[in-house]
């Protein structure tokens, strides 16, 4: 049981999730929500950083499950969260945290979602995608404006940021840097005589690009495809990279398990019993047909799998996973009394019991398993309450 489950509803997952399932959840939420995508939720996009940092981390996370919040921000154990983009850019691969303690030297990377499904992933598949990136001005070559345009701003000399000096108490003064509202931070004016018309002065326009993405056999769900220097420009930067990220959507029949793939098949019980003749279409439509040894029984529950009928493995497509089948077995719900001495005269001989004198008969009863369960969680709490109050009014009759 753990104490809370905020970080774990903030990604939507349970808090049984794998490490896999966290990582997914994180993946799908930081794309949506990263303020390049959706600037009016910037505190949802921190609070999923925070909620990934902590559960990514199983030390970090066992401390969450035993204490909760509390326990991660106070205590000294880690209660400094990482910049959420910082997080983004080491889950993505992108940008790399070394590079921006000495300032960026890269434009910025563009990351983008791609739905595939598993049959793109069995098959391989081109896809085309249009994307838009900022890509340098040509009119005024990324100088936002005719030569000698840009001037150094004056109320922060260049610095893009303005010191400020507060007094908190009398005596106490604190220094305050605020982003110089002149030039917006970036240490820099435009005369807006000489200004670019192009790009009004950014020195960079908004762009669209068709990418061809092309996706091999065998590759995975969450599996990054990196365009080198075809992201964001940004004059005297290196050009950032397209970061193209799979996410695999769900199959009606098969799921799958790293190379393999599993389904499940239910079957009539003649064809348990009696057995089975079937077909399965496979991702790249050909039609297998699967069917037991005569006299051979398939239980409830039984798995079975077909080699090299699996996922292709990725640059090995001719190597391929199993096809593993789980069999469940639906019964008759009840059966015709005159057939049932037919049917005992080909069933292994029942085994008789042996019925002392006074022994007493009883009828059998439905069991509601969600029923005795929610009682069973009733009790227990019922149990814990009875401790606390109980005892505390013991010592309030003793005064
Ligand atoms: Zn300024
Ligand atoms: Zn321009």
């Amino acid at each position: 049981m753990v104490k809370e489950t905020g970080y774990y509803d903030t990604l939507g997952v349970k808090p049984t999730a794998t490490a896999d399932e966290i990582k997914k959840a994180y993946r799908k939420l930081a794309l949506k929500y990263h303020p390049d995508k959706n600037p009016d939720e910037p505190e949802k996009f921190k609070m999923i950083s925070q909620a990934y940092e902590v559960l990514s981390d199983p030390k970090k996370r066992d401390i969450y499950d035993q204490g909760g919040e509390e326990a991660i921000k106070g205590g000294g154990s880690g209660g400094d969260f990482h910049n959420p983009f910082d997080i983004f850019d080491m889950f993505f691969g992108g940008g790399g945290g070394s590079r921006r303690g000495r300032g960026p030297s890269k434009g910025k990377n563009v990351v983008h979602q791609l739905q595939v499904s598993l049959e793109d992933l069995y098959n391989g598949t081109t896809r085309k995608l249009a994307l838009s990136k900022n890509v340098i001005c040509d009119k005024c070559e990324g100088r936002g404006g005719k030569e000698g345009a840009v001037e150094k701003c004056k109320p922060c000399k260049g610095a893009g940021v303005q010191i400020r000096v507060a007094q908190i108490a009398p005596g106490m003064v604190q220094q305050m840097q605020t982003m110089c509202s002149e030039c917006s931070g970036k240490g820099e004016t435009i005369n807006p005589k000489l200004r670019c018309k192009t790009c009004q002065g950014k020195k960079v326009n908004r762009e669209r690009k068709i990418l061809e993405v092309h996706i091999d056999k065998g590759m995975k769900d969450g599996e990054n495809i990196r365009f080198a220097g075809e992201g964001d420009q940004e004059p005297g930067l290196e050009a950032g990279d397209i970061i193209i990220i799979l996410d695999e959507k769900p199959h009606e029949v098969f799921k799958r398990r790293d190379i393999d793939l599993v389904m499940s098949l239910e079957l009539d019980l003649v064809e348990a019993l009696c057995g089975l003749q079937r077909t399965i279409t496979t991702l790249d439509k050909r039609t297998l047909v699967i069917s037991t040894i005569p006299g051979e029984i398939i239980k409830p529950n039984d798995i079975k799998c077909v080699m090299n009928e699996g996922m292709p493995m990725h640059r090995n497509p001719f190597e391929k996973g199993r096809l593993i089948i789980k069999f469940d077995v639906k019964f008759p719900k009840n059966i015709q009394t005159e057939r049932i001495p037919s049917l005992e005269k080909i069933l292994p001989t029942r085994k008789e019991p042996i019925i002392p004198d006074g022994a007493e008969e009883h009828d059998l009863v439905e069991f509601n398993q969600e029923e005795y369960q929610q009682q069973r969680r009733r009790e227990a709490y019922e149990d814990d309450d009875e401790d606390m109050p109980g005892g505390q009014r013991v010592q309030c009759a003793s005064h």
